[in-house]
């Protein structure tokens, strides 16, 4: 029994049984806030002045974000329609599984991934349908094709997968794509894509230049590679009749230009920014391979964080890590995702993950 009270409104059933959303914890002064996948790097100076230069408070934004969308166009080869900008690439998703997904459809995606996919499927009210990793923390593309039925809208695949880490090869992605029935949507959510280091990675900007998938739609953010998660600005890339499709289900006015100068200002400075990307990575491929030294069964990591697989001791693991300042994701029951953070931060990871292994049945 819980004894939360009642609504005193009429919601929908499956919206009222939703949990609510749980932010990673917030990291006190002493802490490393190593529990959302950011950066831990501080804005470039260059880019905050020109996000405080953006137009002012008591004008709306460009609703479209056309600068921005003008800027992706011409980098990734698309038209301008080919590009459509949101309030976080989490906000575009939701409104893709909206456009193509109601009550009675079906949406695929892989669990353990993004925590949003669940969530963003029921309140679209459709049927989420989960397709087990391998044991080795991976897609199954060859499961997900098969659990296609009628009834499927949309297919998302995570790649690099958040929380476990393992990228989708281009040859697997490929072979995936051409099983999936070519009026239903394949979202490849690549929020992490810019801390892929493995040369045979899936690459959305390559499966978008052959023309030959108009039902793949590319999902790319800010948040993670660019450090401005707290702006909130994503883009995707696909068939502009699909991205219109979305934007029918968005809210208006979401991205703010001071988002949208940001993200500009963040591609102008984007050699700089690619090198703390590289930093990062170097840092990332580091803390995975102690760990694997320490004992831990870490999969792949290619993306900002490393997947410890602590099983039924989670919850004791994740509050070694607490008690020692570390602020991580722990998943009950499955793992725990850490995020790769400031330098010093990966040495105490070590020594805590080291520490707490030995007493792992
Ligand atoms: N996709 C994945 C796989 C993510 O991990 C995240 C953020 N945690 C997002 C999308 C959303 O990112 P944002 O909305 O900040 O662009």
């Amino acid at each position: 029994m819980t004894d939360a009270p009642e609504i005193p409104v009429r919601v929908r059933a499956e919206v009222a049984a939703l949990p609510p959303y749980k932010q990673g914890k917030q990291a006190g002064a002493e802490a490393f806030k190593l529990s959302s996948n950011e950066n831990p790097f501080d804005p470039l100076p260059g880019v905050l002045a020109r996000m405080q230069s953006a137009s002012a408070l008591n004008r709306y934004p460009d609703a479209a974000a056309n600068r921005l969308r003008a800027r992706l166009a011409e980098r990734f080869g698309v038209d301008v329609d080919g590009v459509h900008i949101g309030a976080g690439s989490v906000s575009i998703l939701a409104q893709l599984v909206q456009a193509t997904s109601g009550p009675g459809d079906e949406v695929i995606y892989a669990w353990r991934s993004f925590e949003a996919y669940p969530w963003l499927a029921v309140v679209a009210g459709s049927t989420a349908v989960q397709v087990p990793l391998t044991p080795d923390a991976r897609h199954d593309l060859d499961a997900m094709a098969a659990a296609i039925t009628e009834r499927t809208r949309a297919v998302i695949v995570c790649t690099p997968n958040n929380p476990t880490g393992p990228v989708i090869t281009q040859a697997e992605f490929d072979a995936f794509v051409e099983r999936v029935p070519s009026d239903v949507l394949v979202v490849l959510d690549e929020a992490y894509a810019e801390f892929v280091t493995a040369p045979d990675a899936v690459d959305g900007a390559r499966v978008l230049a052959g023309g030959a998938h108009p039902n793949v739609v590319v999902l790319r953010t800010f948040s993670k590679a660019f450090g401005l998660a707290g702006l909130r600005v994503g883009y995707a890339i696909g068939h502009p009749r699909v991205l219109d499709a979305a934007r029918s289900t968005a809210i208006p006015l979401s991205v703010t230009a001071h988002a949208e100068e940001a993200a500009l200002a963040s591609l102008d400075a984007e050699a700089e920014l690619i090198e703390r990307v590289r930093t990062i990575a170097e840092r990332r491929d580091r803390l995975a391979a102690a760990l694997r030294e320490a004992g831990w069964r870490v999969p792949e990591a290619q993306g900002n964080f490393v997947w410890l697989p602590s099983g039924a001791e989670t919850i004791e693991v994740a509050t070694a890590f607490d008690a020692a300042g570390l602020i991580v994701r722990p998943f009950a029951g499955d793992g725990i995702r850490i995020s790769v953070g400031e330098e010093e931060s990966v040495e105490k990871v070590l020594r805590i993950a080291a520490s707490v292994v030995k007493d792992l049945p």
